[in-house]
């Protein structure tokens, strides 16, 4: 059985960081960090993960600032804020929660971010540092997966790395990090011919697809390490039965509840083929606040 790797715990241990940082600054006279978040309409999960970021906040002492702006807004308004937000001092990070309802240009919103206080990572002046190997703002949820990596000792200088998924956010800039850390990268996606077959290749295979269960335990190398980035509401029975096979526990909580949360990988299938695993829920997603958390006392420390 492979062994799982614990983002909650990695999660708490980076957070720890930050709050030290945060305890280090107050110390030597400075204020706390202090994170901005920008919400705009109602959508469900976007409130979630800011009322979950906000706790995050207040654990470690960083100073969270959440501006709610109606699901209306003219984009001019929402570009007065952000300009607002980057030209005060008492900001050090800026966060426009995605997706923005209908009308709104998030490519404009987040170009519009001061890349001292991208603490997203999203913005092309930080991309660009991350392309040339530079320091800067990175994009939180790759970020801490390679944190997660390095704390489990994983051996990256050589190793043949497969990445699933070429977004902005997740996919490219995990390849990129993969890369500088001297893996052999693969980026696969939608039209990839013979996925299975660029899977079994990987060593370490990084899933960051937004497809429930696609990664079956065949596709996977025998002792690889699986990191699942993909977060999945599964509300399909017939789905359910084909993704959780080998988790019999997970079925008997899908069928209670009528749908559970999973990753990209079947867990249960990958648990008996891989070195080490990533579970969903408990894995990635925790990291990803961490490591927001960790740019925000970055962008902070930087302007000091
Ligand atoms: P995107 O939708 O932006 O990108 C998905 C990528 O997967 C695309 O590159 C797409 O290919 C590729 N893809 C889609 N379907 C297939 C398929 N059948 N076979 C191969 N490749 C495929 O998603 P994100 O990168 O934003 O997020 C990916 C997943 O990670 C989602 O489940 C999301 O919820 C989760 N996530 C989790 C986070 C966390 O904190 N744990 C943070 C961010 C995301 P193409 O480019 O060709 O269309």
């Amino acid at each position: 059985m492979a062994t799982i790797l614990d983002g909650k715990a990695h999660a708490d241990r980076m957070l720890e960081a930050v709050r030290q940082g945060v305890e280090a600054r107050l110390a030597s006279g400075l204020r706390a960090p202090a994170l901005a978040v920008v919400l705009v309409g109602d959508d469900p999960a976007s409130h979630v993960y800011v009322r979950n970021k906000s706790a995050a906040c207040a654990k470690v002492g960083v100073t969270s600032l959440e501006h709610r702006l109606p699901a209306d807004t003219p984009q001019a308004e929402l570009d007065a804020l952000i300009d607002r937000l980057n030209t005060d001092p008492a900001v050090d990070g800026i966060l426009v929660q995605l997706p923005l309802p209908k009308g709104l240009d998030s490519k404009e919103a987040l170009h519009r971010i001061s890349p001292a206080k991208d603490v997203d990572g999203f913005h092309p002046m930080n991309q660009g540092l991350l392309l040339e190997g530079l320091p800067g703002l990175r994009p939180c949820t790759p970020s801490a997966c390679m944190s997660l990596l390095a704390h489990h000792g994983v051996a990256l200088k050589g190793l043949r790395a497969v990445v699933l998924g070429r977004s902005e956010i997740v996919g490219k800039p995990m390849a990129l990090m993969l890369l500088e850390q001297h893996a052999t990268v693969t980026i696969a996606h939608s039209r990839t011919k013979d996925l299975p077959a660029v899977c079994r290749e990987a060593d370490l295979l990084v899933a960051a697809v937004g497809r429930p269960g696609l990664v079956e335990g065949s596709w996977i190398k025998p002792g690889a390490v699986v990191v699942d980035v993909g977060i999945n509401r599964v509300e399909d029975p017939d789905l359910a039965a084909r993704i959780f096979a080998c988790e019999p526990k997970k079925l008997e909580t899908f069928q209670a509840k009528g749908a559970v949360l999973c990753g990209d990988v079947r867990f249960g299938e990958a648990m008996q083929v891989a070195s080490a695993v990533t579970p969903v829920p408990g894995g990635v997603g925790p990291l990803t606040i961490a490591g927001l958390l960790t740019n925000t006392l970055m962008a902070a420390d930087q302007s000091k």
